[in-house]
């Protein structure tokens, strides 16, 4: 359930509601908005008649049921969109943020050659996996701390904020040490020992969607990190199984469009591994950003035939430059359809 404190509630008012919901054996989490404060009744031990009693305190506008299993997650528990700051980056501020990097962190050559061609053409952050979670235990599984360590050295040459996937909760420290922002992949989404163990640490969480996991769970998912004390997850829609396979997945935008819909958190869209093919991504990119978006992540690679992993689906540097000014070349094609039908 929710608090809603009315407009000017005092300090001393908001206390009060807080004391009475734990209390009642909830937790509470508290969010000041510009004008109000929303306290939010989380658990599944408390009782909830005594929050229902709440409508009479002072200072409260009314108490909601939040209808949905994700409490905090849901938009109704935060007045505004989360902003999530990696590195000096706001990714759900309004603006389109694109990264972009190989699949793996193969070499410091390939990393700082691809850092400089996706910055160049737009790109604000950099991706690039150390630790890869790999179909089969045959195929490269990523350099490990070498990984880390390149990944250092090119984000302080070209101060761009870096985000790698952590797999397993043993590198959750080392990772920190070099990273901006850590990627839960798509096949630990439900990993909760490891979700757990992230809402305790000061690092934003790019938390992708599992291939077979419903938007409900996914956003339980977010809820564990959310609960756990780390706000700042980023949402990322990275395809699903469905019966086609002419893609590697189905990029579900619908899924995108939904979350952001149901959450006030930012929502990604991942192209390169929701398709499986360079050809989908400037396509998908443009309609990622057209239905409202934060951002995209793409697989860029400076050969990506000799690419280590993922090479079908990487772009190559003029492959990515020509993905970033179609992005933005539809909009006065829009503008001009629209003021040709006009006439
Ligand atoms: C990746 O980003 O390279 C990756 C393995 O992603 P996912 O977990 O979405 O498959
Ligand atoms: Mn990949």
């Amino acid at each position: 359930m929710i608090v809603n404190m009315a407009e000017g509630a005092s300090e001393q008012e908001i206390e009060h509601v807080i004391d009475r919901i734990r209390e009642a054996g909830f937790q509470a989490h508290v969010t000041r908005g510009e004008t109000k404060t929303i306290v939010a009744a989380v658990g599944s031990n408390g009782r909830r008649h005594e929050l229902e009693a709440l409508k009479a305190a002072a200072g409260v506008e009314d108490v909601v049921t939040i209808a949905t299993p994700f409490k905090l997650v849901n938009r109704q528990t935060k007045p505004h969109r989360t902003v999530v700051d990696v590195g000096g980056v706001r990714i759900g501020g309004g603006e389109f943020v694109v990264i972009a990097g190989p699949c793996s962190v193969e070499s410091r050559e390939q990393m700082l050659a691809t850092a400089q061609a996706v910055k160049e053409a737009g790109a604000v952050m950099l991706r690039g996996g150390a630790y890869k979670p790999r179909t089969s235990p045959y195929d490269f599984q990523g350099l490990g701390l070498e990984a880390l360590e390149i990944l250092s050295a090119v984000r302080r040459e070209t101060g761009m904020p870096v985000v790698t996937e952590v797999m397993s909760m043993e590198d959750i420290d080392l990772i920190c040490e070099h990273a901006d922002m850590l990627q839960v992949g798509a096949r630990n989404m439900q990993n909760f020992a490891l979700l757990r163990k992230l809402a305790v640490v000061n690092k934003p969480v790019l938390l992708k969607r599992g291939p077979s996991a419903t938007v409900k769970e996914w956003l339980l998912a977010a809820e564990y990190l959310l609960a756990g004390g780390n706000s700042q997850v980023v949402l990322c829609e990275r395809g699903i199984k469905t019966f086609e396979t002419e893609t590697r997945n189905t990029l579900d935008l619908a899924a995108v469009a939904l979350a952001r819909e149901l959450s006030h958190l930012p929502v990604m869209a991942d192209p390169s591994h929701g398709t499986g093919r360079r050809s989908l991504i400037a396509p998908l990119c443009r309609a990622a950003f057209a239905l409202g978006a934060d951002g995209v992540i793409i697989e860029v690679h400076p050969c990506p035939e000799r690419a280590l992993s993922d090479g079908a689906q990487s772009l190559d540097f003029k492959g990515f430059a020509e993905t970033m000014q179609a992005l933005y070349a539809p909009l006065p094609a829009i503008a001009r359809a629209l003021s040709a039908s006009a006439q």
